[in-house]
């Protein structure tokens, strides 16, 4: 696809919008007598509306990542460019969006708030990317087709090739959810938005990053995608403090707790098999485990009242009998493999 042919896929009211222009956006600077956007003058430290455009903070991404600002969004969480995605290629009613299965739930939950069907395409039994399936289920109306790698819940991780072959046979946008990337051996995608037009490439704060409570996801695509998604987003959808705390937040590395989680994930991966009632461990590229075993819902109990939230996941096509364990602190392990030590005691706690 070529990047003139972006704009034909846009919903036609989208392509007309004149978006809502903000006293920042007219005048940004730090300097002056503030009376253009009805602020309160009293100094409460937070009294002034934030930067609309986050532009330090997507310079700072731009140098980080290697990328021009022009081709970054912020967004309350990815769960906003995911949505957003939607309302700009999606017509309700008429259009349709294509997504992997088992995946994460907010691609359909989104697809059903704008009334657009949603076309759930399962994962080959090894949750391998099912591509001529994949496409097989797009007609001239599938606007999006959402791929996310390293997969929640599955955790493992589609190869560039496989994923630039989705790209090249599809007519539409692909958006690849890379929320688990840093903890993955496959290299980011980001370095081909340039060679792909209908690339989006999602990215968040919330995982290896440790800010899941601010709320900060991004999105890496061309300039014609990022501009239509800085028109439709609401005008000040990244508050001061989320901006303030995220600039800091990128002052420091976070090799140290990616290594340490990876690390505690060889370490629960190489425990799982030796319990009697697993039947599977899932390999992962992502800071959790799905793990198979011979009864979910009854495991699922014991560790509650142990203490331990895992997500129970086997009651989702192509999870049956599957529990998603994230990788916590090193002694917070030790506390779930300690319970599933009892439990295959039979000192099962209810
Ligand atoms: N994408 C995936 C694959 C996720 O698993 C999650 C959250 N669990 C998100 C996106 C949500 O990210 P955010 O917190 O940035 O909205």
């Amino acid at each position: 696809m070529k990047s003139k042919d972006i704009e034909a896929l846009v919903r036609p009211n989208i392509r007309k919008l004149c978006p809502y222009s903000t006293a920042r956006d007219e005048y940004n600077g730090t300097l002056g007598v503030f009376l253009d956007a009805n602020e309160s003058p009293y100094p409460t430290g937070w009294n002034r509306y934030p930067d609309p455009r986050q532009t330090a903070l997507r310079e700072k991404l731009a140098h980080i990542k290697g990328v021009k600002a022009e081709k970054i969004f912020s967004g309350n969480g990815s769960d906003e460019a995911i949505d957003l995605i939607f309302r700009i290629f999606c017509i309700p009613g008429i259009d349709n969006a294509v997504a992997i299965a088992p995946s994460y739930g907010m691609y359909k939950v989104s697809a059903e708030i704008n009334d657009i069907e949603m076309r759930e395409v399962n994962l080959n039994e090894d949750f391998s990317l099912p591509v001529d399936n994949l496409l097989a289920a797009c007609d001239s109306n599938t606007k999006v087709l959402f791929l996310c790698s390293p997969n929640n819940p599955s955790g493992n991780a589609f190869s560039n090739e496989t994923v630039f072959e989705v790209l090249k046979r599809f007519n539409g946008i692909v958006v690849v959810d890379e929320a688990y990337i840093d903890f993955c051996s496959v290299p980011s995608l980001i370095g081909s938005i340039d060679r792909y037009p209908n690339l989006v490439v999602l990215q968040t704060f919330s995982k290896a990053r440790g800010l899941a409570a601010l709320r900060l996801g991004l999105a890496f695509s061309n300039p014609c995608i990022i501009k239509f998604m800085m028109m439709v987003k609401y005008p000040y959808n990244i508050n001061a403090s989320t901006q303030k705390l995220a600039l800091k937040a990128l002052e420091s590395p976070i090799d140290i707790y990616v290594a340490e989680t990876v690390a505690q994930r060889a370490r629960i991966a190489a425990a799982l098999p030796g319990f009697a009632f697993v039947r599977k461990v899932y390999p992962s590229e992502a800071n959790f485990i799905l793990v198979k075993v011979d009864d979910a819902d009854g495991l699922y109990e014991h560790l509650i009242a142990d203490g331990i939230i895992v997500r129970n996941r086997s009651k989702v096509a192509g999870c049956t009998g599957c529990l998603r364990i994230t990788i916590g602190l090193p002694e917070e392990n030790d506390k779930l493999l300690k319970s599933l030590c009892d439990y295959e005691k039979g000192d099962i706690r209810r």
